[in-house]
């Protein structure tokens, strides 16, 4: 390969031109930063080393000396909002908007930084009315979001399926689970105003938006149970298992219930021994044990717990079979020791957030802690700890 050794020649050149290129941008800076007061830089140090309530004196002294710096205000603003103090921070903003040398850009930033104020201070309808006005600006996506926030505090389904579907559209992020979410609470709602044909409506349209949306499967067969159409419940219980098996758990004992109505009861317990079978389910297995126990007898139930405990032995084989060994048995030494393993399963069971580690007793499909949805897995957790050991 032949090299053209003239190109040597234009070194020096290009080395000259990026000397004088520093130059300008260096002379550049050094006049900016001359025209800020010191104690702006005092602020940002204090911001670096995570002392937030020394950069907003830093800051505010910075401001008396020079008020016309833009970037200074909205730096204070944004530092009053992280501390909690809403009200200097929407008096900020709200004293950014009437001026009247603000460029368009900024005073969208403006408006933009005092519906966060807002929404952190919990005024709801005043951000939702500057968020709704953003939808159209360039702050669409964190618009969108926060009226998304807004509308699942105030329980507002319609409004935060359209946010969500609005926002779907302008990210390329699927949200069907929330939507679905969405939809099954708008059916709670109606379900608690009598509205069932309004509440099968919603489901049928979670489940367009989610087809794996257990939630609302349970609820419809929550519905027909209570219209008294147990078959019906069933069958929508039963499509639990082609979506995500381990939420049976959560039915299994609505499904028993409706097996005992329709008088099936041998077709119950052997559809939820089958179940048990192929995905071993702690509650599920506590359902057919307790079924067991009650339309067949003590025998039969501790056949079952013995078989499982040998199978897999865990402290809730255990506690079954001794259920079943006590059962029908005057109070004695066993009923004691059943009863100190039952109190400690059931103080160490929990249900544990896959997003934030939340834990709680109690299953939620919306996490109290993080707010998102589907992230709480129905089979229970057990602690282990030094004291939770026996
Ligand atoms: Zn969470």
């Amino acid at each position: 390969m032949d090299f053209e050794y003239w190109w040597l020649l234009l070194l020096p050149l290009f080395f000259g031109l990026g000397w004088v290129a520093a130059r300008i941008d260096i002379s550049q800076l050094l006049t900016e930063t001359s025209t800020l007061p010191a104690s702006y830089f005092r602020g940002l140090n204090f911001l670096i080393s995570e002392q937030p309530d020394k950069a907003i004196e830093a800051f505010t002294e910075a401001l008396r000396a020079d008020s016309n710096t833009l970037e200074l205000h909205f730096a204070l603003g944004s530092l009053f909002r992280r501390t909690g103090e809403m009200d200097r921070a929407i008096r900020l903003h709200q004293g950014l908007l009437e001026r009247e040398d603000l460029a368009e850009p900024q005073q969208l930033m403006a408006l933009a930084e005092l519906a966060q104020d807002y929404l952190k201070a919990g005024l709801f309808d005043r951000a939702e009315e500057i968020f709704l006005k953003l939808t159209e600006t360039r702050y669409a996506n964190s618009a969108l979001r926060a009226l998304l926030e807004i509308y699942v505090r105030e329980k507002e389904w319609l409004q935060a399926i359209s946010v969500a579907q609005r926002l779907e559209t302008l990210t390329g992020r699927p949200l069907r689970i929330e939507v679905a979410e969405f939809y099954c609470e708008l059916a709670q709602q109606n379900m608690l105003l009598g509205q069932l044909s309004q509440a099968r409506g919603n489901l049928n349209e979670a489940l367009e938006a989610n087809r794996n949306c257990v939630r609302a499967n349970i609820m419809l067969g929550d519905i027909e149970a209570a219209a008294g159409a147990q078959s019906n419940a069933l069958n929508a219980w039963r499509a639990v298992e082609l979506q995500v098996p381990d939420y049976l758990e959560l039915v299994a004992e609505r499904m028993m219930a409706s097996w005992r109505i329709l008088g099936n009861t041998e077709e119950g317990l052997q559809w939820l021994h089958e179940a048990v079978r192929k995905y071993r389910l702690e509650e599920t297995a506590h359902v057919l044990f307790e079924a067991t126990l009650d339309l067949k007898g003590p025998e039969a139930a501790y056949r079952m717990a013995h078989e499982e405990a040998e199978q897999s032995p865990s402290l809730t084989a255990l506690d079954r079979l001794l259920q079943a060994k006590v059962s029908g048995m005057p109070d004695g030494d066993l009923r004691l020791v059943m009863s100190a393993i039952r109190e400690h399963l059931e103080k160490t069971a929990y249900h544990r957030c896959r997003t934030c580690g939340y834990t709680a007793r109690q299953f939620h499909w919306h996490c109290p802690s993080c707010s998102e949805w589907e992230t709480f897995p129905p089979r229970f957790e057990r602690a282990i700890s030094k004291t939770s050991l026996i």
